[in-house]
């Protein structure tokens, strides 16, 4: 037996004896030996925590974590005496980032408690941390109690941050879980006061029977309450409500809004003091729907302002529609005779293309191609079929370059030479680069136009800008774009003609982004039909997250891999995507002039980071693309060959690639790169976008494979894969908010799997309620889920459809 052993198995015999004395004098000699075996380490650490030396446990743990030792015995144990160390929050960060803890749950959210506790914002290690979770507890069970923990921490961090829907989605992940819920039930009723799901527990039966198992003080908020919603309250009992004082501090703050709820519900006048308080509430729908009660129209400032908060409540959305419904009143117009054909782009994304047609005038809102699937053009016959030809379409508008909704252009144009097409400046040169590189992926004969087909088209194209008119037959269009947001100019159009109104939002953002602002509409426009757009209108993933923290996220996954020495490539699209994230390293990295790493950008996102260039510089913006150590890779590699650059570069490490495609399709720049970088440990992929069922960036981020195809040869995945969260679409709550808003006569949903439900592990119930079931249960006029290859036509303020198949 070795020294270590020695002295270890003396201070165990005498410790299992009770000899403490004699048993810590060799416990303080073993811990001056080298080599101690993890057993040991963790003698030591329960050693020296007993006698509170805890900078010792600290140290002794952290020797054991780097050895390799088990998480679930060390971490804890750190995290439990690190404060009582006095140590610093960055050796509680670095437990946290070293030893795989995030993958962990049990071990991880302690941590991250902890830390948060000291005031440090773990809000997107939490997120990351619910997903792991969520796959665990899909495959076993045994999780519930951890994936039950880390959901309610993060609730708690989505409501500190006011992201009111964000914390019911996962509320409601756990309040429609089918298991028993009884030892949360207390936690479950007092997060769903503070959100405003009460009536969840009064309709759902097992939370009816969970409410059984409340505390005294839950059980009596939840009866008085109950009894306000019904109108049964006594005055007495009003009063008793009043006086109470409540312990949990969200029932604490929430007792206000129900004492004034609860003085309507006995019929008692509120003072224009109380309701001024009761708007200090503005992200509680309970203090809308008071100041609705109250105020009535007069309510509607309010509750617009502040509606995103609540849109994914269907009362909310139910009174907002009314309140909207009442101000536009005998402003509709006779619908008849009006028809919506989706000849693509209806549900899923991808080959947008929709034929307005309004007492027998007839227009086309874009003309994209199919991303994936048989078909790459629309289905055009159709037109045929209807026998709408080239002379009955007055002109085609294009909303914007992305290739959804402006690659079939050059089609249409060899189809009908002589309809006008028209889209914004902007727009045209970007179609110019962006159609251009479609040859190199598919041939004439698939996209149906040569390059000859495409310059004719572009010189074809009517650039237009704000408001104008397209000559029909006995009248006219009237056209106007309001920029959408999205990408450089993308626009969302409003056709009138014969007294109607439809307003196609094309791919649309509200929030700001770096390159283009967002969507803004005059705040009294009212519109007969509404088609919009609803990319994620059914998923929860993207949009959730505010526009600051996906960028924060996007840095602190690029500072991870360049600590480590790493290359990080982000193949992203090249229009909007790419630009989006070249601004946003400009602004994190560059505030001392120069990059701590090297940035190069390849392929297409080239050409189009020009024409952005020279649009920014338009708007005075000061920022530029291409200057300050953003590297064209191409002007390297112009003499020599791209291997060379590529092995040249990467094997010094610390650089970061944003290249096209966005899914490493082959051949192109970002398939190059990732060769280079994928069978490397310390390097990373971050994907930023949609990724392609069939392309090798899908099988890398749904992390199905060990070895992965990339120009026709097959790799080892060593290298980290992440996704980035950025996004150019509405949310959600957006969509719905536009919706209603507009006040329009019918609402068509497209571009998006409007559907699709959002499902969680072992949950029964809408998790996620979309933004089509919001809509459609509540307005009061038709809400579409549009299909393909499908007519839609209106017949006395009712919606009929025609559904052609071939
Ligand atoms: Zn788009
Ligand atoms: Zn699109």
């Amino acid at each position: 037996m070795g020294r270590n052993e020695e002295l270890f198995h003396k201070a165990v015999f005498l410790e299992n004896r009770h000899r403490f004395q004699e048993a810590a004098f060799y416990y303080e000699e073993l811990a001056k030996q080298k080599d101690i075996t993890l057993d040991m380490l963790h003698a030591l650490v329960q050693y020296f925590y007993k006698i509170g030396n805890y900078e010792k446990v600290l140290s002794l743990a952290k020797e054991a974590l780097e050895k390799g030792g088990d998480l679930e015995k060390f971490v804890p144990i750190f995290v439990e005496v690190w404060r009582k160390a006095g140590s610093k929050i960055e050796e509680l960060w670095g437990v946290y980032e070293q030893y795989g803890v995030s993958k962990q749950p049990k071990v991880c959210l302690p941590i991250l408690q902890q830390l948060w506790a000291q005031g440090e914002n773990v809000y997107l290690e939490a997120v990351e941390l619910c997903e792991v979770t969520e796959r665990l507890f899909a495959e076993s069970i045994a999780y519930q109690d951890i994936y039950m923990d880390v959901i309610l921490f993060l609730i708690v961090l989505e409501i500190e941050k006011e992201n009111f829907p964000q914390a019911r989605f996962h509320l409601r992940k756990l309040l429609f879980l089918q298991s028993d819920l009884s030892n949360k039930a207390d936690e479950l009723f007092v997060c769903s006061v503070k959100l405003d799901l009460l009536e969840e527990w009064w309709k759902n039966e097992n939370l009816k029977n969970l409410s059984l198992c409340l505390c005294e003080e839950n059980w009596d908020f939840f009866l008085i309450v109950q009894k306000m919603h019904q109108r049964k309250i006594t005055k007495e009992e009003w009063q008793q409500f009043c006086q109470r004082t409540f312990v949990d501090p969200f029932l604490a703050e929430k007792q206000f809004l129900y004492m004034v709820y609860g003085k309507l519900a006995i019929g008692e006048e509120i003072s224009s003091q109380e309701i001024e308080k009761v708007k200090q509430f503005h992200t509680h729908w309970l203090a809308a729907k008071i100041v609705v009660m109250v105020d009535g129209l007069k309510g509607y400032d309010f509750l617009h302002h502040h509606f995103i908060h609540y849109a994914d409540v269907g009362e909310a959305v139910r009174i907002f529609h009314r309140l909207e419904k009442t101000r536009g009143i005998g402003k509709k117009h006779d619908l008849d005779q009006v028809t919506i054909t989706v000849l693509g782009g209806g549900e899923k994304i991808g080959g947008s293309s929709i034929l307005i047609s309004v007492k027998g005038h007839h227009i086309l809102l874009d003309a994209g191609i199919y991303l994936e699937g048989e078909n790459v053009i629309p289905n055009y016959a159709l037109l045929d079929q209807l026998n709408i030809s080239g002379h009955d379409i007055d002109a085609l508008i294009i909303t914007h370059a992305h290739i959804d909704h402006s690659a079939a252009a050059p089609y249409l144009h060899r189809k009908y030479p002589n309809m006008p097409i028209y889209a914004t400046e902007e727009t045209k040169q970007l179609m110019e680069v962006i159609l251009a590189d479609l040859f190199k992926q598919y041939r004439a004969e698939e996209i149906g136009f040569d390059e000859a087909d495409l310059y004719k088209t572009l010189e074809h194209i009517k650039c237009v800008r704000h408001s104008f008119f397209i000559p029909s037959k006995d009248d006219e269009w009237k056209v106007t774009f309001y920029y959408a947001g999205h990408i450089l100019g993308a626009v969302a159009v409003l056709l009138e003609i014969k007294g109607v109104s439809i307003f196609y939002t094309g791919d649309f953002s509200i929030t700001d982004q770096k390159t283009v602002k967002g969507m803004v509409l005059p705040s009294n426009l009212h519109v007969d039909v509404l088609i919009t757009e609803n990319t994620y209108g059914s998923l929860p993933m993207n949009a959730c997250m505010s526009r600051k923290e996906q960028e924060e996220q996007l840095i602190k996954q690029i500072k991870k891999v360049m600590d480590r020495g790493g290359n990080i490539l982000i193949p992203a699209f090249a229009l909007g995507r790419a630009q989006e994230i070249i601004l946003i390293l400009h602004e994190y990295f560059q505030s001392n002039r120069f990059f701590p790493f090297f940035v190069y950008i390849d392929g297409l996102v080239v050409e189009v980071s020009h024409i952005y260039d020279s649009y920014l510089s338009l708007e005075g913006k000061h920022v530029s693309l291409l200057t300050k150590g953003i590297w064209e890779a191409r002007s390297f590699y112009r003499q020599g060959s791209l291997e060379e650059f590529i092995e040249r570069v990467m094997s010094q490490g610390k650089n970061c690639i944003i290249a096209s495609s966005g899914m490493l399709a082959d051949g192109s720049a970002s398939s190059r790169y990732a060769e280079r970088i994928v069978s490397d440990k310390k390097s990373a992929i971050a994907f930023s976008g949609y990724v392609d069922e069939e392309s090798a960036g899908h099988s890398l981020l749904n992390h199905q494979v060990n070895m992965v195809k990339l120009n026709g040869r097959l790799y080892a995945v060593e290298a980290e894969i992440l996704s980035i969260r950025l996004s150019a679409h509405a949310s959600r709550e957006e969509v719905i908010k536009n919706a209603v808003s507009l006040n329009p006569s019918a609402v068509f949903l497209v571009h998006g799997d409007h559907e699709r439900k959002y499902s969680v592990p072992r949950s029964q119930g809408e998790v996620y309620p979309t933004a089509f079931s919001l809509l459609k249960n509540n307005m009061t006029v038709p809400v579409i889920a549009a299909k393909n290859h499908t007519v839609y036509t209106f017949l006395r303020g009712e919606v009929f459809e025609w559904r052609y198949n071939g």
